[in-house]
């Protein structure tokens, strides 16, 4: 097992045209303390964990040193934030140093986040906090355990460098684990540049590290197109299942692979209100919960004009197609899971169970994540009977109760079988905002001990872990759904 020092880099992203980055060096922190570093993450990068807690990885995960074979880079590129394009976007606070191989041959992407500014910083202080680092850590590593596509956290370093926000607070590194960095941005700002060469290279890069089964095909732009549509319909297909708005979807914070990306604002619905807004900043509520798959096809509509001077507009339409019916086979067949009906069964009468079963959620005033938990209980006339004394709305419960049971009789496999599957995709454990919140107090007083405790029970999100019940607690009525500030 290796350390940071010794692991074997390259800097996959120079191939592209310099156009694309600007070179940039990373603003080391002052008297830098490691916070917390995940285990998983490292076994990635076939990396010692035990390695990072070292006083030279500390300099290199901190910005102070750089690897010889680091040859760190700020990414330009443009987005549509809130509906409007951005022509003066890119990497404003972090930068790309590598990219790691492993000895299996695959490539993660090391990004420095808070690491000073750069070109792109516009009038940011290039810095992240303590606070929104320990946000995107928690949640990158929750969604891995929940098997969400997702960019991952290696490490979080806090220090003595003050940055000021609402208050003053303390300046935070985030190394950020990813298989890519490209976002749908990238496309937008080769396709502005009017240089298709710049296009057309964007396009083989991807193709080539990321769907290298199409790559140098006669019809390679085109499938490209569709295997992000795709790939974005996958991803937003398990956000809905899961119960996750992300907060921010610009089309800058968009992954071109499906990973969900960039850590902010975002939050896990609590009590089920498909209006749900966790971004505080959001006044008009246009990333609310409900409103995320739209928001996928708009953002890849966004794309497809990008893609527009090298692929036929019938192949884009053909890959916006790709997008709804990918969403729609994957939410049904995740929401089916969640509800533990395996059986054949006609779609329609699933999909009405669904929007029925939402309905009454609703007005039950039942908690998303621990309503399906429980329902994945073995008796299932047990269960249902607890959850009647729980439902707000009797009346509501016992229509919802009747068509789900007349369902369940199609079900042919064990009550034993059933609830062994379902535990597998409805978690016990999520990133309640509560419980970050709490970390990240603890932690801002120099106590860690909590957020590396959060951290290990989200690591096993389907597992019963009764020692740490109450973590899965819903969060007390005042702080249910509540959003959260962008200030990071
Ligand atoms: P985000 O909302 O994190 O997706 O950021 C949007 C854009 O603002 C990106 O280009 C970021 O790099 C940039 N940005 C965010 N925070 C800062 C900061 N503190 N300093 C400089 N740039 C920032
Ligand atoms: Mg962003």
């Amino acid at each position: 097992m290796k350390s940071l020092q010794n692991l074997r880099y390259q800097q996959n992203f120079r191939s592209l045209p310099n156009a694309f980055y600007q070179d940039t060096l990373p603003q080391g922190l002052d008297t830098p303390e490691l916070v917390i570093f995940s285990k998983a993450c490292a076994q990635l990068l076939h990396l010692d964990p035990a390695s990072l807690t070292e006083k030279e990885s500390l300099q290199m995960l901190s910005g102070q040193t750089l690897h010889d074979a680091w040859r760190p880079l700020a990414m330009r590129y443009f987005g549509h934030q809130f509906g409007y394009l951005n022509p003066e976007l890119g990497d404003g606070r972090g930068v790309l140093l590598a990219d790691v191989v492993t000895p299996k041959g695959e490539h993660w992407d090391l990004h420095l986040k808070g690491s000073g500014t750069t070109d792109f910083s516009r009038d940011g202080d290039g810095r992240a906090v303590l606070r929104s680092s320990i946000r995107e850590f928690l949640c990158s590593e929750a969604m891995a355990a929940l098997n969400v596509p997702t960019t991952r956290a290696l490490s979080i370093v806090t220090s003595d460098t003050l940055v000021q926000r609402e208050a003053i607070e303390k300046a935070a590194m985030l190394m950020r684990v990813a298989k890519t960095h490209i976002r749908f941005g990238h496309f937008e700002f080769a396709y502005h540049s009017k240089d298709q060469t710049l296009l057309n290279s964007l396009c083989d890069h991807v193709a080539q590290r990321h769907f290298p089964d199409i790559f140098g095909h006669a019809q390679q732009n085109e499938t490209l197109f569709k295997r992000i549509c795709e790939a974005t319909g996958h991803l937003l297909a398990t956000w809905q299942c899961l119960g996750f708005a992300h907060g921010v979807m610009n089309t800058d914070n968009m992954s071109i692979i499906g990973d969900t990306f960039d850590y902010g604002p975002y939050g896990f619905m609590e009590r089920f209100k498909p209006s749900f807004i966790c971004n505080g900043s959001d006044h008009q509520g246009r990333y609310a919960f409900d409103r995320q798959p739209a928001i996928g096809q708009w953002n890849l509509s966004v794309l497809a004009q990008a893609f527009s001077p090298i692929v036929e507009k019938k192949a884009l339409n053909a890959g916006l197609l790709a997008y709804s019916e990918t969403f729609n086979s994957c939410f049904i067949a995740g929401m089916r899971a969640k509800l533990g009906l395996q059986a054949d069964s006609n779609n329609e009468t699933d999909q009405a169970l669904v929007m029925d079963t939402f309905k009454m959620l609703e007005r039950c005033n039942f908690d998303y994540s621990n309503f399906f938990r429980q329902l994945s209980e073995i008796n299932v006339d047990e269960t249902l009977s607890q959850l009647r004394n729980d439902a707000l709305d009797l009346k509501v419960f016992e229509a919802w109760q009747a068509k789900y049971k007349a369902r369940l009789e199609n079900e042919t496999y064990s009550l034993r079988e059933r609830s062994t599957q379902m535990k597998r995709c409805n978690p016990k454990y999520i990133l309640r905002n509560y419980l970050a919140q709490n970390a990240i107090e603890k932690a801002q007083q120099g106590d860690y001990s909590e957020i590396k405790k959060l951290h290990q029970v989200l690591t096993k999100p389907f597992d019963e872990q009764p020692e740490h019940a109450a973590y899965a607690a819903s969060a007390p009525e005042w702080a249910t759904n509540q959003s959260v500030s962008c200030s990071s």
